[in-house]
């Protein structure tokens, strides 16, 4: 069997998937290629996805593999993609070479958890960073906001409309009196003590120990990530990044290496503050990524103009 294929996809994510659909519909030989380390992965369900609400995230991806299988152009493999050269040329982490005329990179991003002790048990579970994927689920809980920042503040105030009851744990930092005022006149608590750990039974959040002061009981906290490219492939290529790390692409996944796109939480548009991080969302990227690399292939294959052509500064 050839290792040439049309399109190289580097993960199996949503954005990965939906990008080999559009593909595989418009008969291009792809090749997917998966670590199998879903960002989200240690969730128990995925959240705020029209019609895959509170489905596993090992189930969403079982999905997405079934109905790729539905188009033979497409082959998905669970290797992981150890480097890459121009032109491209990628080698596995099994040995074995796979070339590509355009490359689709969506490796997504991992999260480092500087702490409390005992966060990363519980990461996805019972502390979570994002109130549109897990906030619903804190729904009249007593929750926790970690950290002294305007943002953590602002999530505070955000959980307050509906979680049962909000305590702002600063981690041993001040807050301004005028900020902590608000918060109290909002029924947000604040303790300011430095946070020790976590204690949980199993996965379950029980409750907040602190350096000095009684505990505090939670069900839920929401904690500080770090997010980091999973894959450093868009370095090695030479693929632009904006300073938190993500990929910078135009509107239609393009990134400044020729014929290297990028979709998913990896990468960003320059007009959008942070990565919009969230399955539908990715999903979408990889969808716009897939046709606008068939586009590509059709003009070089045919000779046509760019309908996507970059705009002249
Ligand atoms: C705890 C948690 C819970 C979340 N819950 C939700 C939710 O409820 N709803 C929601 O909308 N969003 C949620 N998100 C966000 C969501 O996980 C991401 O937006 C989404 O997974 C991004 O999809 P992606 O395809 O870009 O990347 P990913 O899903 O992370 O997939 C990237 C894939 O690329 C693979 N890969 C990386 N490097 C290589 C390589 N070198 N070779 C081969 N494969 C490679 C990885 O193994 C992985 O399988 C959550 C995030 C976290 C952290």
């Amino acid at each position: 069997m050839s290792n040439t294929f049309d399109v190289v996809i580097v993960g199996g994510g949503p954005a990965g998937m939906a990008a080999a659909l559009t593909l595989g519909r418009a008969h291009r030989s792809v090749l997917l290629l998966d670590a199998g380390q879903g960002r989200n992965s240690p969730a128990e369900a995925v959240h705020n996805f029209l019609t895959r609400d509170g489905t596993p995230p090992s189930r969403l991806r079982e999905l997405g593999r079934r109905e790729l299988s539905a188009y033979p152009s497409v082959q998905v493999r669970e290797e992981s993609v150890a480097d890459v050269q121009q032109g491209f040329l990628l080698l596995l982490s099994g040995g074995g070479t796979a070339l590509a005329r355009r490359l689709l990179l969506a490796t997504g991003l991992a999260d480092d958890l500087p702490g409390p002790r005992g966060v990363e048990a519980l990461w996805g579970r019972s502390a979570f960073h994002c109130p549109y994927c897990h906030g619903y689920e804190c729904t009249g809980k007593q929750v926790a906001v970690l950290g002294a920042d305007p943002p953590r503040v602002r999530l505070a105030l955000q959980l307050s409309r509906f979680a049962g009851d909000v305590a702002l744990c600063t981690d041993g930092r001040p807050l301004d009196p005028e900020v902590r005022e608000r918060l109290e006149a909002n029924g947000v608590t604040v303790r300011c003590e430095a946070v020790t750990r976590l204690e949980a039974t199993g996965d379950r959040l029980e409750e907040i120990v602190f350096e000095s002061g009684p505990p505090l009981a939670r069900q839920a906290a929401f904690v500080v990530n770090v997010p980091r490219q999973r894959s450093d492939l868009a370095a090695r290529l030479g693929c632009a990044a904006f300073p938190d790390g993500c990929v910078e692409v135009d509107e239609f996944g393009r990134t400044s290496v020729p014929g290297v796109y990028a979709a998913g939480d990896m990468a960003r548009r320059a007009t959008v503050p942070v990565p919009m991080a969230a399955v539908v969302a990715a999903a979408a990227s990889g969808t716009v990524a897939g046709a606008v690399i068939d586009q590509d292939l059709l003009g070089e294959d045919f000779d046509l103009p760019d309908p996507f052509a970059r705009a002249k500064g």
